[in-house]
Order: structure tokens, then sequence, then C-alpha cells
């Protein structure tokens, strides 16, 4: 893949990278290391003073990366602004709460006394520099998401973003340069995906975070595992979003169309899948169609459009692929199916995808078991909880999850049941730095943000005093 900004909105070049060279990538990696040397013994109030400082340039960028971002994958203006401002609360976040996260954990006065100490406890040391495989759906916030609590933990950070955000990359090179931090503390590797196995193994990256595809989480969990390097994969994702007949169906079916098309239709924690039973079906499949159907597909640079093309158009064709099979094999469009019509003038070279509503999906369709990155909803109809949660457990992924119910009693079992990293009621899926995000199954393993997130690239070093 060229590493190069197209616009996904025509088509249209915009700009062209040449990928680091050999000696590039040496140079970086040394200056990582030895920033490193330096970094490690800073302390928290120092690296939250850079990392505030970074937040209020990002702040005040907020409009330009917005723009940066939307230009180069596509997502609607207003939510690259929300992205940017999500970015700059999660860099605050950490520079308040990094120090108490990794404060030393101290075992209770029997244990140390019966592990033969005088005194013994936890300390948390960085692990060194982290590679960050990063994808470009959210080309920001997958990025502030790892190098947040890794700055303030006292790693530096390697990102190799994907292929088709470098703008955006070197944005956030230079934004934690002007913020103060150090030379090397944060570099990006403008790189394709084939100098990863070379970096990974290099003996001064400690360890890595993916962001990405199961492919691609699958190929540098190996070479890592090769390297016996810690990683944390964060993979895709066909959220379940379970309406059971204690809902408030309306806002259930409101919801339901943002949390399906947010970004376009292409977010890891988008709901895909919509359990829905039979009591209130009807009511739910006309709504969330009817809301599906009136959203603004268009110039992703208007601030009125909703929906905006696929980042590439592979994206596009492999989605197009999951809901011909499916309607080949019986399921039916409830509405849209097919590219939208009626564009604005210059968008037709763009990779657009109308709103769509599948009922009727089988297991023997491809999207009942793939993941569909873009805004096409797949509807299921159960006429119970037990038959909604083996619905909602028969997929490979298990990253997050979302249940409508007003039952004390269906919710405990959701939360007993699901198989999926976050159960989220009445509302939808959403990070926050203070919660813990991520998957099981081919969802990935390790967390992000929270105490687990800053913790999972830190040395937890038993300290023992005889
Ligand atoms: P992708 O193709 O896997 O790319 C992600 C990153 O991995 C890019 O930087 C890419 O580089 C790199 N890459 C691809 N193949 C690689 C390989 N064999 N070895 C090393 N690096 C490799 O994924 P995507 O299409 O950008 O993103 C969509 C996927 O990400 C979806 O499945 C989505 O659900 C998942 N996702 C998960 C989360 C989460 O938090 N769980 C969040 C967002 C997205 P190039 O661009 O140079 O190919």
């Amino acid at each position: 893949m060229p590493i190069a900004t197209v616009n996904p909105a025509n088509g249209e070049t915009l700009r062209t990278f040449e990928a680091l060279d050999g000696a590039g990538i040496e140079q970086r990696l040394a200056a990582a290391d030895s920033a490193f040397r330096r970094y490690r013994t800073t302390g928290f109030a120092e690296r939250a003073r850079l990392l505030n400082q970074a937040a209020v340039l990002l702040d005040e960028d907020q409009r330009d990366i917005a723009r940066t971002m939307t230009i180069e994958m596509g997502k609607p203006i207003g939510a690259a602004r929300a992205e940017a401002a999500k970015c700059a609360k999660a860099m605050r976040w950490y520079a308040a709460h990094a120090e108490e996260l990794l404060a030393d954990q101290y075992p209770s006065a029997a244990d140390v006394r019966d592990s033969g100490a005088s005194r013994a406890y936890v300390h948390y040391r960085p692990l060194g520099a982290v590679l960050a495989v990063m994808p470009w759906n959210f080309p920001l916030w997958q990025v502030v998401r790892f190098a947040a609590p890794a700055l303030m933990a006292g790693n530096v950070g390697l990102l190799k973003h994907a292929s088709n955000v470098p703008q955006t990359a070197m944005y956030l090179e230079g934004l934690f340069r002007r913020a103060g931090f150090p030379a090397g503390c944060f570099q990006s590797l403008l790189v394709g995906s084939g100098a990863v196995e070379g970096i990974l193994r290099d003996g001064r990256v400690a360890a890595a975070t993916l962001t990405g595809s199961e492919p691609a989480g699958r190929s540098v969990a190996s070479i890592a595992g090769d390297e016996v390097k810690h990683t944390v994969l964060e993979l895709g994702g066909s959220d379940p979003y379970l309406v059971m007949p204690s809902a408030d169906v309306a806002r259930a079916a409101r919801t339901a169309v943002t949390a399906r098309v947010q970004n376009n239709g292409q977010s890891c924690i988008a709901a895909k899948r919509f359990i829905v039973h039979t009591e209130v079906y009807d009511e739910f499949a006309e709504r969330f169609t009817v809301g599906m159907n009136d959203l603004t597909v268009g110039d992703p640079m208007e601030e009125s459009t909703d929906v905006g093309p696929l980042a590439s158009a592979q994206g596009r064709a492999d989605l197009e692929e999951l809901v011909d099979d499916a309607v080949r094999q019986g399921a039916t469009a409830l509405c849209g199916g097919a590219r939208p019509e009626g564009l604005a003038p210059g968008l037709e070279r763009g990779w657009f995808y109308a709103p769509t509503v599948l009922a009727g999906i089988t297991p023997a369709m491809r999207i009942h078991h793939e993941e569909t990155f873009g805004p096409v909803a797949s509807l299921y109809r159960v006429d119970g909880l037990d038959e909604a949660v083996a619905l909602a457990n028969d997929s490979p992924f298990g990253l997050s999850s979302n249940v409508w119910t007003r039952d004390q009693d269906e919710a405990r079992r959701c939360v007993r049941d699901l198989e999926a990293g976050g159960v989220f009621f009445n509302g939808m899926t959403a990070s926050h730095p203070a919660l813990p995000f991520g998957g099981v199954k081919r969802s990935g393993y390790g967390r992000e943000l929270a105490g687990q997130g800053i913790r999972a690239f830190c040395n937890a070093t038993t300290v023992w005093y005889g």
C-alpha cells in the first residue's frame, strides 16, 4: 500500500510520501533508545506538564487536524473535531491520574512477614520503546489511547500508522515535540507493513501494541512471541445489540442508528448485529429502518453530513461482497443494499455506501460471522434472552456488547454470560479513559485505558528487603 493521502470522498490522490529507508529506521530506533535512557528517570510531575501542554496545543489545533483526518479517511468533520477533543481529554486524564495508578502497591503486613521480608512492595517501571501499529479509523484517538499512558509511565513511542493517514501521523509526532517532550520520545515511522517485522525484532523495541485487523494482529503477535516481547491486541468486533421487551424501544432504535453508523460504520465497537425480542421486533425494525434511511450521506466536510465515504475502495468492495452474499442467500435489505444515488457532483468517484439494514440473516451467510466495516446492520428476531445470548455469543469476536432492558435479572444474566470485553446497558459502547477497553476471543487480548492500560507496558517489579 503506498503511503499517501487519498481523499475518499472523490478518490483524488493529494500527497504521496517516501517510505523511510533502512538508514532512516535505524536513526529513529537509535533516537528512541537514547531518549528512553533519559526520559525513564523523569518524574510524574514533569511528564504531566508535557502531556498537559500537548492537550493545550491539540485543542488549539482542533479545526485543522480535524480537516486533515476528514480528508485522509472521510469521517464527518464534526466527528473529527470531537475525536480531537476526546484525545485532549484523555491526555489530561492520564496527566492527572498516572501517578496514583502507578503508585507502589503494598501487600498486607502479614503477607510481608510471611514472605520473610522486613518490607516488600510492587514498583511499576517503564519497559522501553513500544511499537504502536495503528489503524486509520480513529487516526488520532487510537494513537493517543496508547501514547498518553505510555508516555506517563516513562515509556517512549514508535508509531507505525496506517499508510493512508500519513499527515495525521506526522502531526502527532510534531504535537508531542512542540509540547516539549524530548527528541525521540514519540516518533512516527512512515513505513509500510512489510517493515514492521524488522522493527519489532530489533532489540531496542521492548513491546508492541496493535489495533487493527485479525491478520495484522496475528502476524505481529507471532513475531513478538518469537522474540518473547509483550503485546496488546485490539482487533475487530461484531458487537451484538440486544433489545428486550422492557426496553424503551424508541430510544433503543434511535441510539442503534448512531451505534451502527458512527465513523461511517467503520468502528470496531460499532453495534453490528441487532438481536431483537419478537415482542418488540416489528416496532424496532420499523423505527431503525426509518432512522437509517433518513441519514444524510455525502461530503464529510459538510456539517450536515451524517455518513461520509468508506476509507478505501477495497473497504467498500469488501462490504459489498458481504451484503451481496447475504442477499443472494435470501436476506432482505429493508433499506440500502447498494451505493447511494443522487450524490452531489464531484462525489461520484468517492467510496460511498448507503446505510443498510439486512433482515433474515442465517448462519450460512458470511455476514453472520464476519465483521461489516461500513454502515450495514444485521437484524435478527429472537424469542427470549437465552436465544439472544446464544446468538450474541455465536461470533468469533468478543469486543463489546449492548443490551436494552429494564429487567434486573436479565441484566445480571447478560453480565454473567455475554462473551465480550464490555456490557453496556441502555446505551451504546463508547470508550472513556477511566474504563478499561479491550476484547476477548478474536477481538484480541490485553486492555487499554484506565489502570489496566497504563500498567500493560510496565515492569511490575517486586522490591523485597530482608
Ligand atoms: P489493518 O489492515 O490491520 O491495519 C492496521 C495497521 O496494521 C496498519 O498500520 C497497517 O499498515 C498494519 N498492518 C496491516 N497488516 C500488517 C501486517 N501483516 N504486519 C504488520 N502490520 C500490518 O486494519 P485496518 O483496515 O486499518 O482497520 C480495520 C480493522 O481494525 C477492523 O477489523 C477493526 O475492527 C479494527 N479495529 C479495532 C479496534 C479495537 O480497539 N479493537 C479499533 C479500531 C479498529 P498499512 O496501513 O501500511 O497496511
